[in-house]
């Protein structure tokens, strides 16, 4: 089986559990393996040298009981119809884990963005949304950045998506530049989501977060701020890595210089007084709190025993595969599940749709905070649940995911 195949056959593998363990109707699990939605569409355009571009995309909308659908859109080759519709239902999950209206969907286009220039991604991006107009807007799918998409392809959805209605729309995409209605704080928001739930669950393992020794996986949007945010709340940045090795220091070290000399040098090796290591070697490293934020399936069987770290915050999805998840649930490491863990990103997104719909714009202190009520609301719910039923958090997280959507289609009625 490929690695796409895999990701939908674990996340309904999850989804079965879930529903086992809440005893839930066998009919609702029926609906829920099954997107509501999925419509693929073919994006040709004009490449630059003339020639015509024919590229496969995507938006499979999962469910809608618990708001409009709501998810990233990503651009990479080979990029698969089960893959985008494994995220889907994962965006589901997460939204009623953090408790935002909305219900989960995913897009994609089989494109290899680093070849196209921006001309190219900016015809791909608009003829896109005219394929999947009629599906998408603010009351019925928000897009946003995910996997090489970013501000400026959020600005065209936005500016596509008005031209075709015929006014000014800024509540149909977020992770917007914030000068055309993105809010404050978004950039961060999911490293600071992986924080509060970082400090959140120390405080459970009464671990002090002053001094903890963190080691980050991924030195991109999330595991940068993640290791910012960490070090200025006092603790140890012990080991950070990229896409081509890491750096580890028993004294720790202070990220802004580390990005200061990646962006002299292009990686993260090689800072001064560090010893170079593997990203094997990182994720075995001396440390209490371990942050993946780069790729999936980084904590696998193979090398799960390994692991030294007490707590586990998820910032990437789908860091860690199932067989190590119960290797780690029965060595009592304490792991705090993607779905909870990362969810600070569609919390701000939810927060620049209700500020755009409101036509306000509130400030970064008032963001924050609101962040991290909500992601301290569901990290005890989460815990709760796990203590409950003497279970890991990410089975936890689901049940209470999964249950909330299921509640949701009982009230509205089939
Ligand atoms: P990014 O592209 O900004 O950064 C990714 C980082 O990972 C880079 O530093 C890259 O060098 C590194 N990397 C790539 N392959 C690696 C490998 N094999 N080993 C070690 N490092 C590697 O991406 P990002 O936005 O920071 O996202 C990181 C993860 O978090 C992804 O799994 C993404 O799906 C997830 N996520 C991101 C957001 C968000 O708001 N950005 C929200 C939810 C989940």
């Amino acid at each position: 089986m490929n690695s796409e195949h895999a990701a939908l056959a674990t996340t309904l593998e999850q989804l079965r559990i879930a529903t086992e363990k809440l005893q839930l109707d066998e009919g609702i699990h029926q609906i829920l393996k099954k997107p509501k939605r999925s419509v693929i569409v073919a994006v040709n355009i004009k490449m630059d040298d003339s020639t015509i571009g024919i590229f496969n995309g995507c938006r499979v909308q999962h469910s809608d009981a618990r708001g409009p659908f709501k998810g990233g859109l990503r651009y990479y080759p080979g990029i698969t119809i089960e893959e985008v519709t494994a995220l889907s239902m994962l965006m589901t999950w997460k939204c009623a884990v953090i408790d935002v209206p909305y219900g989960g969907a995913k897009g994609g286009i089989c494109c290899d963005p680093k070849k196209m220039s921006k001309n190219e991604l900016e015809r791909l991006t608009r003829r896109y949304i005219s394929l999947i107009y009629d599906n998408i807007g603010p009351r019925k799918d928000i897009l946003a950045p995910d996997v090489y998409t970013d501000a400026q392809t959020m600005a065209w959805i936005m500016d596509a998506y008005s031209q075709i209605s015929g006014y000014n729309i800024p509540e149909c995409v977020t992770g917007k530049p914030v000068e055309i209605g993105g809010s404050e704080g978004r950039t961060e928001a999911t490293a600071r989501g992986v924080v509060y739930c970082a400090k959140e669950a120390a405080k459970a393992a009464n671990i002090k977060i002053k001094n903890a020794r963190v080691a980050v996986q991924g030195f991109g949007t999330v595991g940068y701020n993640a290791a910012q945010f960490m070090y200025e709340l006092g603790a140890k940045i012990v080991a950070l890595s990229d896409s081509q090795g890491g750096i580890y220091c028993e004294e720790g070290f202070n990220p802004a210089e580390v990005l200061r000399h990646k962006s002299k040098s292009g990686s993260v090796k090689g800072f001064k007084n560090c010893m170079d290591i593997s990203n094997e070697e990182l994720l075995q490293s001396n440390c209490d709190i371990l942050i993946p934020a780069a790729v999936g399936n980084q904590i696998r069987k193979d090398n799960v025993n390994s692991v030294k770290a007490r707590i586990i915050v998820e910032g990437a999805n789908g860091p860690t595969t199932p067989e190590a998840d119960k290797a780690l649930f029965e060595k009592g490491t304490c792991v705090i599940p993607d779905v909870l863990a990362n969810a600070g990103g569609v919390t701000v997104s939810y927060f620049e749709w209700v500020q755009n719909l409101t036509r306000e714009r509130w400030p970064l202190e008032e963001v924050n905070a609101k962040l991290e009520h909500k992601m301290a609301k569901a990290f005890t719910e989460v815990n709760k649940l796990a203590l409950e039923e003497e279970c890991d958090m990410r089975t936890a997280a689901l049940m209470l995911g999964v249950g909330k959507v299921a509640e949701a289609m009982e009230l509205l009625g089939l």
